[in-house]
């Protein structure tokens, strides 16, 4: 067992664990708003966002996607604008976005559809014949044009680097945080694991836990989320769109369906279905590892059958090329496996106090988050 030994100079106000898309935003927002002047970020990986914040479908979310889930629905419309203004280098706009509605075994009709989003505000539109000859027409009863985006992760992290470098933020990569306890002072102490060198103690005013599927993965005196989690290992396939469908991103709703969405950090398509996406899942609990459990996993891609029935349904997706499938852990709430929706998880642990874990559950809740953060901390 190492001796861990706290030092005078790593004496920080924040430590923030996880640099994907959330840890970096609240570390430069601590920054730059909120004037803290000794702030580490801690990654296990070599980069930021290498982890959910790239390997995800890329959508901003403008509120379609949830016709079960109004108040996700409601806080994708206002934050979206919102993130398009702020990141506008990010946010691929130039394709056209079609949302269509299968006749079978759909949890909404078109008609239920079109008033949701006239509910939400959001605009929608019959797409004209061209768009709709791609559909098949005894399984697709109408289809949609909408206004939706996709987001460039690598430009959001070189977003994220530039940012954290100009605000001073030290940055540890290839470093795991193993433990969080009470230190003397009402300080906290962040055990800390790099993968080469000696362990650490970091002693803090505040640590923010923004380790998304790492979220519980902490001794010492974490106690843990008190919000339920349900881990899945998901895999999307990259797809090189045949000429038809170059342009354009299609999602069919609302049940055991399927999306295609441009993924612009590699000039590519995902291709996700309900069924075949989720590969494995289980309740998240301490001492299983996600990221572990997501290495020791054989990755055998399910892209054939993902294939095989989207083409039912938009057959020019058979002339698509395979070139690669993402496998990520998502986490999302166990609350929310029935309705879809994505509130956010934030959550300040009397135990350890000073000690915040966070969890976005999509790329534009990033303002839900800094609004709890500003109302329960300054
Ligand atoms: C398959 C899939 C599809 C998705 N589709 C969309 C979508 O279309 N639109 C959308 O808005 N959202 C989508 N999401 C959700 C979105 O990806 C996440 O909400 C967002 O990326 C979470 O960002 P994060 O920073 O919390 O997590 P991450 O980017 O995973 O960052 C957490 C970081 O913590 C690090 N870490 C973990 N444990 C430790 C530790 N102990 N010590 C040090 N570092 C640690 C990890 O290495 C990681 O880099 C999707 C997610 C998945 C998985």
């Amino acid at each position: 067992m190492s001796c861990l030994m706290p030092t005078a100079d790593i004496n920080q106000e924040a430590v923030i664990i996880g640099g994907g898309f959330y840890g970096a935003a609240i570390a430069i927002y601590l920054a730059r708003q909120r004037g803290l002047k000794r702030i580490v970020l801690v990654e296990r990986e070599p980069a930021l966002l290498a982890r959910a914040s790239y390997n995800n479908q890329a959508r901003v979310h403008n509120g379609y996607h949830y016709p079960r889930s109004f108040t996700t629905a409601y806080r994708s419309r206002v934050n979206s604008p919102r993130f398009v203004r702020d990141w506008p280098d990010a946010v691929k706009q130039d394709f056209t976005k079609l949302y269509a509605i299968a006749r079978r075994n759909s949890k909404v009709t078109a008609k239920q559809f079109e008033r949701f989003c006239r509910e939400i505000g959001a605009r929608i539109q019959p797409a004209d014949p061209a768009l709709r000859a791609l559909f098949e027409p005894r399984l697709i009863e109408d289809v949609f044009l909408v206004e939706e985006y996709a987001f460039d992760s690598t430009k959001l992290a070189s977003w994220a680097e530039r940012e954290l470098k100009e605000c001073g933020v030290q940055i540890r990569f290839g470093t795991r945080v193993t433990a969080i306890s009470n230190g003397p002072n009402g300080t906290l102490q962040v055990a800390v694991q790099p993968d080469r060198g000696a362990d650490e103690l970091i002693s803090c005013r505040y640590v923010f836990n923004c380790t998304y599927s790492g979220l519980n993965q902490f001794k010492g005196d974490f106690p843990g989320t008190r919000t339920g989690l349900k881990q899945e290992i998901t895999e999307m396939a990259l797809m090189q769109a045949p000429p038809a469908l170059q342009g354009l991103g299609i999602t069919v709703m609302d049940g055991p369906f399927f999306s295609m969405m441009p993924f612009p950090a590699r000039g590519l398509h995902t291709l996700s279905h309900v069924r075949y996406t989720p590969h494995l899942h289980w309740n998240d609990q301490q001492g299983i590892d996600p990221y572990q459990k997501l290495k020791q996993y054989e990755r055998a891609s399910r892209v054939d059958r993902m294939v095989r029935d989207v083409g039912r349904y938009l057959p020019a997706v058979l002339e698509a090329k395979y070139v690669d499938s993402l496998f990520e852990v998502k986490t999302v709430l166990v609350k929310n496996e029935s309705d879809d929706g994505r509130p956010i998880l934030f959550e300040k642990h009397p135990e350890l106090p000073g000690c915040y874990s966070i969890l976005g559950g999509k790329i534009d809740n990033i303002y839900d988050v800094l609004e709890k953060l500003d109302a329960e901390i300054f």
